[in-house]
């Protein structure tokens, strides 16, 4: 379970983690955000509509879910158990509230927290990314400040300062933990 400020780098070290280790499978979550240039459906995410995502929320079809800078984000719960009782190792990419949600249910689970080098980098790779207005970079860097304040509640704290020494990191630390287990 990966969490970590938008902006922090998740997506990139997630993408390099499954690409070394095979055994590794990355939910994709459901969002009522509208999808940004390049996003796939399916792929990146489940492209809902807020009466959609409520609707599968009413049914219980979300491992865990929550509102993140004014979108609503979810784990389909189905695809989730199907591939850990096929033995593979699922990777989440969700944020601090849904980890505590994950938590509650899978305990076992092992939770990763990515941190920008600070908020001002943070806040320029944001920009720097150019898929969000003023208002919803405001809501990000908001949000950013919430989970910082819960980094000390992860497992394994990873810094994303250089990127290939975050991904050697993370990667060590996923094998042990998968061997582990
Ligand atoms: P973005 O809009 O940049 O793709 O994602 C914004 C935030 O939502 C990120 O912090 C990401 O980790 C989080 N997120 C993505 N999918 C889920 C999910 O299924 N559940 C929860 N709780 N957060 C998610």
């Amino acid at each position: 379970m990966i969490s970590g400020p938008s902006g922090a780098g998740k997506g990139t070290l997630v993408a390099r983690l499954v690409s070394r280790i095979n055994r590794l499978w990355i939910s994709v979550s459901a969002t009522t955000r509208r999808p940004r240039e390049g996003e796939v459906e399916g792929v990146s995410y489940f492209f809902l509509t807020e009466e959609e995502f409520l609707r599968l929320v009413e049914q219980d079809g979300f491992l865990e879910w929550a509102r993140y800078a004014e979108n609503l984000y979810g784990t389909p719960r189905d695809a989730v158990m199907s591939h850990i009782s096929e033995g593979q190792g699922v990777v989440l990419e969700i944020d601090y509230q849904g980890a505590v949600q994950v938590r509650e249910k899978m305990p076992e689970a092992c939770f990763i927290f990515i941190e920008p080098p600070s908020i001002a980098e943070l806040e320029r790779r944001l920009r720097e990314r150019g898929t969000e207005d003023e208002h919803a970079i405001d809501q990000r860097l908001l949000a950013a400040r919430m989970e910082l304040s819960h980094k000390e509640e992860y497992d394994m704290l990873l810094v994303n300062d250089d990127l290939d020494q975050a991904a050697s990191e993370l990667e060590a630390y996923v094998l042990h933990e998968l061997n582990g287990s």
